[in-house]
């Protein structure tokens, strides 16, 4: 069996690989997309020592860095099942099953769309899913945010102090955020608030250049011009295939404890599939070292 068997090749599982190989032991990696969401990002510009790079250029050097090691790399297959024998077993959905003495768990997130046309063509063409990643592209322009929750108002406050003007467009007939959060949003001078709309189209040409709603109480169509669209209706944790395993939180984020442990001894999570309190490239990297080290810890222990 493997010491440290990596599930997901984001830059929590790469991390978490790096970190266990570096000890000596034997370690693998299973993903379904080696890269992970960075496969879909185009510029990054808060990976701290470099200040531009592009998500596939991060990848390729993500997986040279893990190449540097002793890492069976298994790309294109994806888990389907944990199950605790006298080691562990990890089934994938090829039919194969992978034998572990320790799991990292890092499959990360994905971010829901709306669903409507122009999302997914004007994807890193002004519509993003990150204000703390692609807030600052958008200084001095006028941009919408479509999702009243709490992740929509914090994004809507965030990029108020950095936009020309920011407009939310929520669904339901009121905000759904927390009220300190509203009192915030209503005291900026920039922001303009929608309620009751159904966001049907965002168009453009190369770029966006607007977005169309549906007043909800006049079926009216309505159109605001803009040049960027965050979509914050909610960030779901590739967790699904662990039901019945380790402690998730009501969101389905996997609950790590500050080594990275979760409710299976020898079991680890990292990145964005956990309950960290935010979602980045770095701070999913910290946390793989952190439930890497985790694993060799325990390994030496037990
Ligand atoms: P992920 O990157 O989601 O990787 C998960 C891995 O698990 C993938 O390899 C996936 O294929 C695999 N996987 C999932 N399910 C299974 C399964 N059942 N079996 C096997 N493998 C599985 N962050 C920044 O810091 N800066 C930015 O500029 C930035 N821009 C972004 C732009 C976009 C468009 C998006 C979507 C995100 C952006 N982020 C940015 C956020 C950042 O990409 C994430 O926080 C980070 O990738 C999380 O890393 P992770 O390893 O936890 O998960």
């Amino acid at each position: 069996p493997f010491d440290v068997l990596v599930v997901g090749g984001g830059p929590a599982g790469a991390s978490a690989a790096i970190y266990a190989a570096r000890k000596g032991i034997r370690t693998g990696i299973v993903a379904e997309r080696f890269g992970g969401q960075v496969q879909d990002t185009l510029g990054i510009e808060n990976f701290i020592t470099t200040p531009y790079t592009e998500g596939p250029k991060l990848v390729a050097n993500m997986e040279e860095h893990v190449r540097e090691y002793n890492v069976d790399i298994m790309n294109s297959m994806r888990a389907k099942a944990l199950h605790k024998k006298d080691v562990f077993e990890l089934e994938l959905e090829n039919g194969a099953v992978l034998k572990s003495k320790t799991i990292v768990l890092s499959t990360g997130a994905r971010w829901r769309n709306i669903n409507v046309p122009g999302e997914a063509e004007f994807k890193n063409k002004g519509v993003a899913y990150c204000p703390h990643c692609d807030g600052p592209i958008f200084a001095g322009k006028d941009v919408a945010v479509v999702g009243g929750g709490n992740s929509g108002v914090e994004a809507a406050i965030d990029l108020a102090g950095i936009v020309k003007h920011v407009t939310v467009v929520e669904f339901l007939p009121e905000l759904k955020a927390d009220k300190v959060l509203q009192d915030r949003l209503f005291s900026l001078p920039n922001v303009t608030v929608i309620t009751n709309a159904r966001t049907s189209e965002i168009y453009g040409s190369d770029k966006v250049q607007g977005l169309k709603y549906v007043d909800r109480d006049t079926e009216e169509e309505k159109d605001i011009a803009l040049s960027g669209v965050f979509i914050q209706i909610g960030l779901v944790p590739n967790t699904e295939w662990l039901d019945g395993t380790v402690e998730r939180s009501k969101f389905g984020e996997i609950i790590v404890d500050n080594r990275g442990t979760t409710s299976i001894p020898g079991v680890f999570a990292a990145g964005d599939c956990t309950n960290s309190a935010y979602k980045q490239i770095i701070i999913s990297m910290g946390s793989g070292a952190t439930a890497a080290l985790g694993a060799f810890d325990h390994l030496i222990r037990n």
